[in-house]
């Protein structure tokens, strides 16, 4: 790390950090500069030592040089990391493409729904059984009737199913008939949910927080990580700004920015990122054209009747279109679909 003193710091502060930052066991290597001094620290970049120093007479600020995350770095794991689960691989040039109604709401819908995004080329059926909803008065899910529809689903369609877990006590219950545990935006700072996720043998999809910066959604990765779940994708699915013609505003800039610093696969989420219909086809190839890992879509088989987020939800004959489209532009930036 990176110790910056002030203008009035006197000789004494100068010494004073660098005896401070050998005693925490790193080398100090003194920069004397025209306009000021800075200390370098080599070593650990542990916080509290950053905290230590930060609060020392003289000193303006400490910088740190590596990551605050370690497991999901790329100093870690230089080659990208390729989460496959059954039908669904994401990531390592591959695309997968999760889709699905944003809630299971009965067999006929899940069934129609999943026969239709396996014949356009999905790889993964999404469903949430456990709904985090804005207003408790709106419908919450089917719960656990409606992970055993997924899994009936997935019997019959061989889709690896996509489903949100809400609560750490929930997590075996859903990993018993999920592949994938999603944690939802609105969970993506529940450290004790993290870390059930970190401590299941099925695989995790993090969803970035509405709110959240790219540091603090690297560190929420490093939690299930750190944990010993190796299997961990980022699913990036808009943030919130001042713009109000879409649901979110969708960053996928964010796919670029996260290849060059995890190696963990990402996932583009077009319906919640825009939360219009129409504007999910072009953002599901814009997603392709940059290199996502894989992408997660809402399609139900009749829109404007669904129990939630209707209005971003693709007809099936949408998506099938939309997906033709996604391959060409696979192709043309060297990405294999599914
Ligand atoms: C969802 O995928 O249906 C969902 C609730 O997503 P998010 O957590 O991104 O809002
Ligand atoms: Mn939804």
């Amino acid at each position: 790390m990176i110790v910056v003193l002030n203008r009035s710091a006197a000789p004494g502060d100068v010494d004073a950090v660098a005896d401070r930052v050998a005693a925490l066991g790193m080398t100090a290597h003194v920069i004397n500069g025209t306009e000021r001094t800075v200390v370098a620290a080599t070593g650990s970049e542990d916080e509290a030592n950053r905290e230590t120093l930060a609060s020392m007479r003289g000193v303006e600020s400490v910088m740190p040089i590596l990551a605050p995350y370690k497991v999901a770095s790329l100093e870690m794991k230089a080659e990208p990391t390729a989460v496959t689960v059954g039908s669904l691989t994401v990531g390592g040039g591959v695309c997968g493409v999760i889709a699905g109604p944003c809630s299971v709401e009965s067999e006929e819908q899940i069934m129609e729904s999943a026969r239709a995004v396996k014949a356009a080329g999905a790889t993964a059926l999404r469903g949430g059984a456990f709904k985090p909803r804005t207003s408790p008065y709106a419908f919450q899910g089917m719960k656990e009737e409606g992970l055993k529809l997924l899994a009936a689903a997935r019997e019959e369609t061989g889709l690896a199913v996509v489903t949100e877990v809400m609560t750490p006590t929930d997590v075996e219950l859903v990993a018993d008939y999920a592949d994938v545990l999603q944690i939802g935006a609105r969970n993506m700072q529940n450290y004790r949910l993290l870390e059930a996720c970190g401590e299941s043998p099925a695989a995790v999809m993090l969803k970035r927080g509405m709110a959240s910066t790219m540091d603090e959604f690297l560190l929420a990765a490093e939690y299930v990580l750190s944990r010993g779940n190796e299997r961990v994708m980022l699913c990036e699915r808009g943030v919130r700004t001042f713009e109000s013609h879409t649901r979110f505003t969708l960053p996928l800039a964010t796919v670029p920015y996260l290849h060059a610093r995890t190696h963990l696969p990402i996932v583009i989420d077009p319906s919640h990122g825009t939360g219009v219909a129409s504007l999910v086809p072009p953002m599901m190839h814009a997603a392709i054209a940059c290199l996502a890992d894989g992408l997660m879509v809402e399609v139900h088989p009749d829109p404007p009747n669904a129990a939630s987020d209707g209005p971003q939800s693709l007809t099936p004959e949408a998506f099938a279109e939309a997906m033709t489209t996604c391959g060409k532009v696979a192709e043309a930036v060297g990405l294999k679909m599914g």
